[in-house]
């Protein structure tokens, strides 16, 4: 079996895991919930999870099934939910559950670029240790090469990139951690924006990262 993709996917699972348990940071829950709006396949596993998760709590206390109900609608729900005081555009970009968490839509981000090719908007994390932000790639071009003191969780939203753990496509979730040093690349076909929380800052570690990172203090 391929190592980096079953890792891969173990530390997705984690995650989706963590997201069913209701045990992840707004930040990361907004992440995992427009993933599974992006690829509704993995919702039945979310589901199993929670299943998982019910009777374990039903050993401490028992859980009537209405309520089991009520809950996963509520995990499902959430984004829609916390998206139906505010009108949205026909031309909405962000998946329901994204849009709530960063307020706004992809056409009315205020982009500030950090290289070129590269831009991002940083959404305030409100005094907790995660930071998100959207960044968008230019097609064709990477990412300065970083590695990362805490865990760094992305979610394609437009496009495409590679890095050295495989290829992410709309919908994917990429999660790296201390062990990866990468410069994720945009594919040809097209910019490629992405989602990406981190619980630590990025540390650059190419010649031009380290120029950077002298400049935006990080
Ligand atoms: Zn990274």
């Amino acid at each position: 079996m391929n190592g980096f993709n079953s890792e891969r996917e173990g530390a997705l699972n984690a995650l989706l895991a963590d997201y069913a348990a209701g045990h992840l940071n707004p930040a990361l829950h907004s992440l995992v919930a427009a993933h599974l709006e992006m690829k509704p396949d993995n919702r039945s596993f979310v589901s199993s999870l929670e299943v998982v998760h019910a009777r374990a709590l039903e050993d401490v206390a028992p859980v009537e099934l209405s309520n089991r109900q009520a809950m996963l609608d509520r995990i499902f729900a959430a984004g829609d939910r916390q998206a139906a005081g505010a009108v949205r555009k026909p031309s909405a970009s962000l998946p329901e559950a994204l849009y709530a968490y960063v307020g706004r839509d992809l056409e009315d981000v205020k982009w500030r670029s950090v290289l070129p090719g590269l831009k991002e908007f940083r959404i305030s994390d409100k005094g907790s240790e995660t930071e998100a932000s959207l960044l968008w790639i230019r097609s064709g071009r990477r990412m300065p090469a970083h590695t990362h003191d805490g865990q760094e969780v992305t979610l394609v939203l437009k496009g495409a990139f590679t890095d050295t753990m495989g290829h992410y496509g709309r919908g994917d979730i990429s999660i790296a951690d201390g062990d990866i040093d990468h410069r994720p690349r945009a594919d040809d076909s097209g910019d490629c924006i992405c989602f990406a929380v981190t619980d630590a800052p990025l540390r650059l570690t190419g010649p031009i990262g380290r120029l950077l990172q002298r400049f935006t203090g990080h």
